[in-house]
């Protein structure tokens, strides 16, 4: 059998925000927050970090005017990005 060398390799990660549930209010990322849905705003967003982690944006953005770090790794939160659902 011949033997392949590979030099290069190149992996994109996907998500799957059906599989991810968010740390703060414990439901699916796809679904939008319980209290978001109280509250009557309609529109349900995830927020990504610098350091990875996703939270609905309702959730992250209620935690860090109490506390200014991220839930999971305690570190000052930083948005990368924001991801409408
Ligand atoms: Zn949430
Ligand atoms: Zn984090």
């Amino acid at each position: 059998m011949d033997r392949i060398a590979i030099d290069n390799i190149n992996i994109i990660a996907t998500y799957s925000f059906k599989e991810i549930d968010c740390v703060i209010c414990k439901h699916p990322l796809i679904i939008a927050c319980p209290k978001l849905i109280q509250s009557l705003h309609l529109s349900n967003s995830v927020s990504i970090g610098q350091c990875s982690h996703i939270f609905h944006t309702y959730c992250i953005n209620k935690y860090i005017e109490l506390f200014g770090v991220c839930l999971c790794d305690l570190n000052g939160w930083i948005i990368k990005s924001i991801i409408d659902i």
